[in-house]
């Protein structure tokens, strides 16, 4: 299913242009206007879906299968010398645009125009602490 008033919907439907890098059948990837990087890239499915939690395993798999490529395609184009693989689900995650989408981000330094920010918090959890958690998370699967 499609969403009308969605921007990504529209590029997909091409009622918006996008500078596009692959299609197929099912994904599409197109420059990030932003360009938080040279070659930023967003790689969507083009029937909708909020967010991960609401895509199916379809279209996780079609939308996944396509990565490698695209990827490798953009480190010979940019000559990076690695990628950051993002998705942001929710406002407090940094989702902007409520179709989801995988960011594909060319790296050089650290100085390259991205960060996250990852503070490690191993010393706060004994190894009980984690399998209780791990269990209690798989039983939600
Ligand atoms: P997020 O903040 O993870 O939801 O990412 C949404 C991204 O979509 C942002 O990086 C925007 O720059 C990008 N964006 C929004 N509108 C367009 C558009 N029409 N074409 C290409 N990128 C877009
Ligand atoms: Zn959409």
């Amino acid at each position: 299913m499609q969403k009308e008033s969605c921007i990504f919907c529209k590029i997909a439907r091409k009622e918006v242009p996008g500078h596009i890098v692959f299609e197929n059948e099912t994904v599409l990837a197109f420059l990030d206007l932003s360009q938080v990087t040279k070659g930023h890239t967003l790689v969507i499915p083009k029937q909708h879906a909020d967010n991960m939690y609401d895509l199916s395993p379809e279209q996780a798999q079609d939308v996944f299968a396509t990565i490698p490529q695209i990827s490798r395609a953009l480190q010979q184009e940019t000559n990076a010398a690695g990628m950051n693989l993002l998705s942001n689900t929710g406002k407090v995650a940094g989702q902007s645009v409520s179709h989801f989408h995988l960011h594909l981000i060319p790296r050089h330094d650290k100085q390259d125009g991205f960060s996250a920010k990852w503070e490690v918090h191993n010393d706060e959890y004994t190894a009980e602490e984690l399998a209780e958690l791990a269990n209690s998370i798989a039983s939600h699967i």
